[in-house]
């Protein structure tokens, strides 16, 4: 496949860990194989969380690891007029509406018994919109896409996975965008945008032509193509890899200080040694 373009996303909320290791090589090692290109961009929206020296450490790692990109890397937090932009073409589209509701009020209104079971999706509960059609217009509020009316602009959205869990052609029906989607956030109201915003707004800029990340964010990529869709953004291709689990089986998270790469290299491993845990 000539002229890939590939990138690792992470967010430096914490040390780079063995999962985003492994998520890191196998952006690198598919840039390699295509003679394609390797880009890193930081994922650092909220502010509050992400730290200069997480995102020192992790690059440093990475370095180690034996990867590296072209420069200057493009970092989210540089990037807040692209995201209003975008945002304001949602809107000028009918498709946005904000919302005042805390965490406790969507819960609160998925306990009410008309509701039923709370459906889970990717980005937890499912909103129960009750702030749709409600006119808000107060400045610190949260902006969610009117899903029903997104995707009967748009049409179902579709992306082909390469990644070995769901590979294939996927075309995600409207009514599972709206009854197991839902209307996701598009700014948060303390952020101005969201992950899946942002993600969307500079996989395009960066020209990336396939998107290399883990399993867990599987389930998001039918917003995203969505979000292409009604932005005139290109859909790359998908590439899900597999989540690399501890021995208790868990899912690692970044606040595993005992699972960051930099506690294996203090301990002596290699970048072989690392690869080859991965079985790379
Ligand atoms: N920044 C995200 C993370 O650290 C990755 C987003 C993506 O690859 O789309 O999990
Ligand atoms: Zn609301």
């Amino acid at each position: 496949m000539a002229g890939l373009i590939t990138r690792f996303a992470p967010s430096p909320t914490g040390p780079l860990h063995l999962g985003h290791a492994f998520s890191a090589l196998c952006a690198w090692d598919q840039a390699q194989a295509a003679r394609g290109r390797f880009l890193l961009r930081i994922e650092d929206i909220d502010r509050a969380r992400c730290k200069l020296r997480f995102e020192t450490a992790i690059l440093d790692d990475l370095r180690w690891l034996g990867l590296d990109w072209p420069t200057p890397v493009m970092r989210q937090s540089a990037r807040m007029p692209a995201y209003a932009k975008a945002l304001g073409r949602l809107d000028a589209m009918g498709l946005t509406y904000r919302c005042t509701c805390t965490r406790g009020d969507i819960r609160a209104a998925l306990s009410a018994p008309q509701e039923g079971a709370p459906v889970l999706g990717p980005d937890g509960p499912v909103y129960p919109g009750t702030c749709r059609g409600a006119g808000h217009d107060a400045a610190d509020a949260a902006i969610r896409l009117d899903m029903r009316k997104a995707v009967a602009l748009a049409g179902p959205p579709v992306f082909v996975e390469t990644g070995p869990i769901h590979p294939g052609r996927h075309a995600i029906s409207a009514e599972h965008m709206i009854e197991a989607v839902g209307d996701i956030v598009l700014a948060r109201r303390d952020i101005g945008t969201s992950y899946h915003l942002s993600v969307v707004v500079d996989d395009a800029a960066q020209g990336i032509t396939l998107v290399t990340r883990g399993a867990d964010l599987f389930d998001a990529t039918a917003i995203h193509a969505l979000l292409q869709r009604l932005l005139g953004l290109p859909t790359p291709g998908y590439h899900h890899h597999r989540l690399i689990r501890d021995e208790a089986g868990k899912r690692l998270a970044k606040r595993d200080d005992a699972r960051a790469l930099a506690r294996f290299r203090e301990d002596g491993a290699t970048p072989a040694d690392i690869r080859a845990m991965f079985g790379l």
